[in-house]
């Protein structure tokens, strides 16, 4: 492993527990498994975008403070189990 590597490293382990002393939330929605309910759209539709045909457009995005019961709403109203907060 070089130095480059190692100093990446270090600087993912930093954002992440920067991330985690936020508190901040993650949104990482499954393309594989969107099949354009467009129900998370329905839930936030500035939080959860959608294409022309109903399928979600914004693949992972972090939640503002305060959104996070609405991402937990949308998650479990998406049929497909396609979304995912954390
Ligand atoms: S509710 Fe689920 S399946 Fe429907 S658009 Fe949103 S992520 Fe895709």
């Amino acid at each position: 492993m070089t130095g480059a590597d190692l100093r990446g490293r270090a600087t993912c382990a930093n954002e992440h527990s920067e991330a985690e002393r936020r508190g901040s939330m993650r949104v990482t929605i499954d393309m594989d498994k969107c099949s354009g309910h467009a129900r998370c759209y329905g839930t936030d539709p500035e939080l959860f975008q959608i294409d022309d045909i109903g399928y979600a457009s914004r693949p992972e995005f972090e939640v503002p403070a305060g959104g996070e019961d609405t991402a937990r709403e949308a998650a479990a109203a998406c049929p497909e189990r396609a979304i995912t907060v954390r």
